[in-house]
């Protein structure tokens, strides 16, 4: 079925893998005195036969609802046959959000149900009724037996674990939420157990490494032909990196720092070392805006070491591409550029000693690790930098055994970024400001959210346009105004960024795409759009854009004061905010479980606990010479499950 073989569904272990994404429960509906805003279930009798009413086109269906404890109104918009449908005094169990209004809660749009029990909700896959899918998943359940475990009877013994038949009739027919429970500790524990298996043995022992003594260059000697003095932070990290590239074993290291900490210029004093032994050195961002951005700052700051770069990026033009493709090849281009373009098959290093990647968190584990399997005999350093700091043991679940150099001091002369929540109510006196800013000659960002749970994958760039629509049509247009989006045509975005660049826009409106790595020292006014839509760590990315100069800046963050954006206005420090962002999120959410953007989506990764007890649980297998048979075969299922749920999620 071409509907399900979109989504990546190939066969039955495919189908039985596309896990609910949430669970209604009814076997135990609130009392209506309980209820509080949020997804809800009641039981009660109408209290009169709905009334409907259409306002402007618009159908609206009122009841209300009452069981011993109290009454609740109930709406539903569009969907006038509930009037007929409902009779007074009958009884209903209704499923749905309960919202505030000024005078208490409404129930709006509930389902109406038949039966209390446990209902799971897929995601819905585009051109399959749900029906269908949920007849499929009948069938498929009832011949389950047919499916092997992966994992050995003692294993799951030892760990509480129940088998994949149990996990698989529990996750998709669950009779009660203790079912859907075991069945997602089963399910998490094999997924991460793999996940770790194929990370890890992906990383080879032993491997030869290039040897970069032969340069004669030490750190410090890059430092004395930059233009600024290194933090102590910046100049402790490149020393120990040229530690480890001067060993002729594979370097795997993680530089975690602050927005604005300085990592290009480690970044770079490492290519330089690379370039010095006679090696390439590929460098890989997550947008082709900063991408170019890292390109031009290669070109100044490299200058002095007569270094030649290449940028190649996916929308290039054929003839531009051949080119570059050619003095890679032939070793001409030393210090290649780009997004993921750099890791394609059809670039050809002549002998890649190190490779980079930019706020890797950002990327796929598939194309981290391709960068590293592109050299043919030696395996090349591998140097990976973020601004978003994770646990140790999720780190190395992501990316196997890696060293990590924390860089937590930011370049003198900065001056911290204010934050401020607005309410929607000063959105005038907030477009006044930016305008008094423009006017005296600085520039802003106004950055729309990215409304990812949507099937629409351009609602991401309506918000944007609709925004800048409305601006184009207010007097804010006479202070320039540029516009983009990811999925904006190529010369449209190089335009806009190239307005803003120069300053003849003062203000740019934008999705998330200039979360990572924009810098606009002019820039000074960062506004984001409904800020309760983003996590606390990419708030935090996108207010340092700003900040970046001597002139005082601000953040505002348009939306309702709570306790987590106060975090924001609280604190600058990065870690601090990604400590609260993984108290109140989990990891995946702060790694990014969005399929935007290939981010990582590992199922189970939110519980850092099980994290923690898989990690043990793969050591001991390794470890032990008894269980060496049990540990090949897992990992072989690993290997072949890590391909497939590459393609599933999409992370190629
Ligand atoms: P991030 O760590 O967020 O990637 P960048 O590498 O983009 O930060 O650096 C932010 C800005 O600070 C850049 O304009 C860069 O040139 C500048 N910078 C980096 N290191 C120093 C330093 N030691 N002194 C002064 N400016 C610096
Ligand atoms: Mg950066």
């Amino acid at each position: 079925m071409q509907a399900l073989a979109n989504a990546g569904i190939t066969d039955i272990s495919g189908l039985l893998n596309y896990l609910p994404r949430k669970y209604i429960n009814t076997l135990s509906p609130l009392p209506i005195s309980q209820v509080k805003p949020g997804e809800t279930c009641l039981e009660g009798h109408l209290l009169a036969t709905p009334t409907l009413q259409y306002y402007g086109g618009r159908s609206m269906v009122r009841a209300k609802i009452t069981d011993s404890s109290g009454v609740m109104p109930v709406i539903w918009f569009n969907q006038p046959w509930m009037a007929k449908n409902l009779k007074k005094d009958q009884k209903v169990l209704l499923y749905g959000a309960a919202k505030r209004f000024k005078n208490g809660l409404i129930l709006q749009n509930p389902k109406v149900l038949h039966d209390k029990g446990v209902i799971p909700q897929y995601k819905p896959l585009p051109g399959l009724p749900s029906k269908v899918f949920s007849n499929l998943i009948d069938q498929v359940i009832s011949s389950l037996d047919k499916i092997q475990d992966p994992l050995p009877e003692a294993l799951l013994q030892e760990y509480h674990l129940c088998g994949l038949h149990e996990a698989m009739l529990y996750a998709h027919r669950p009779k009660n939420m203790d079912q859907v429970q075991i069945a997602e500790r089963r399910l998490a524990f094999e997924n991460l157990l793999f996940f770790q298996l194929a990370v890890s043995s992906q990383q080879a022992d032993n491997a030869a490494g290039p040897d970069m003594r032969k340069a004669g260059f030490k750190s410090d000697d890059f430092w004395e032909m930059i233009p600024f003095k290194p933090t102590g932070a910046q100049r402790e990290t490149l020393r120990v990196i040229y530690e480890d590239m001067k060993n002729p074993v594979p370097m795997r290291r993680l530089v975690q720092g602050d927005v604005g900490s300085g990592k290009t210029a480690v970044a770079f004093g490492a290519a330089v070392l690379a370039i010095k032994a006679g090696y390439q050195c590929a460098l890989m961002a997550p947008t082709e805006l900063l991408a170019r951005q890292h390109h031009n700052n290669a070109l100044k700051l490299l200058a002095p070491f007569n270094v030649s770069c290449g940028l190649l990026l996916g929308g290039m033009k054929a003839q531009e591409r051949r080119e570059t493709l050619e003095q890679i090849a032939d070793g001409t281009c030393q210090l290649i550029i780009g997004t993921h373009a750099v890791i394609s098959k059809s670039v050809n290093y002549q002998n890649l000693g190190l490779a980079i990647t930019d706020e890797q968190h950002r990327f796929g584990v598939r194309q981290r690790q391709s960068l590293a399997e592109r050299a043919d005999e030696i395996i090349p350093h591998i140097l990976a930098l973020s601004a978003t700091p994770i646990p140790r043991s999720l780190a190395l679940v992501l990316y196997g055994d890696l060293k990590i150099s924390v860089m937590d001091e930011l370049p003198p002369g900065r001056t911290p970024v204010k934050t401020r929540i607005v309410p929607e109510s000063k959105r005038r006196d907030l477009y006044q400001y930016i305008r008094d800013k423009a006017l005296s000659g600085e520039q802003s960002y106004l950055v729309c959210p990215l409304v990812t749970d949507s099937e629409d994958a351009d609602s991401e760039k309506k918000s944007a346009v609709s925004l800048f629509n409305s601006l184009m049509a207010s007097s804010l247009k006479e202070v320039g105004l540029a516009l983009t989006y990811g999925s904006q045509k190529e010369e449209e975005k190089n335009r806009a960024m190239e307005e803003f660049y120069t300053g003849k826009a003062s203000v740019l409106i934008s999705t998330t795409v200039i979360e990572v790595g924009v810098d606009v020292p002019n820039a000074t006014t960062m506004v984001i759009e409904d800020a309760e839509n983003f996590g606390l760590s990419q708030l935090h990315q996108l207010r340092g854009r700003v900040g970046r100069g001597d002139k005082e800046s601000w953040c505002f963050l348009l939306g309702e004061e709570n306790e987590r954006l106060r975090t924001l206005t609280g604190t600058n420090d990065g870690f601090e905010i990604a400590k609260k962002d993984l108290e109140q999120r989990g990891p995946g959410e702060l790694l990014g479980t969005r399929q935007h953007g290939r981010m990582l989506n590992v199922y189970g990764i939110n519980d850092i606990r099980l994290v923690d007890e898989t990690s043990s649980c793969l050591e001991q297998i390794k470890n032990d010479p008894k269980k060496k048979e049990i540990y090949e075969d897992l990992k072989k299922t690993a290997l072949e499950r890590f391909e497939k749920a590459i393609r599933i999620t999409g992370l190629q």
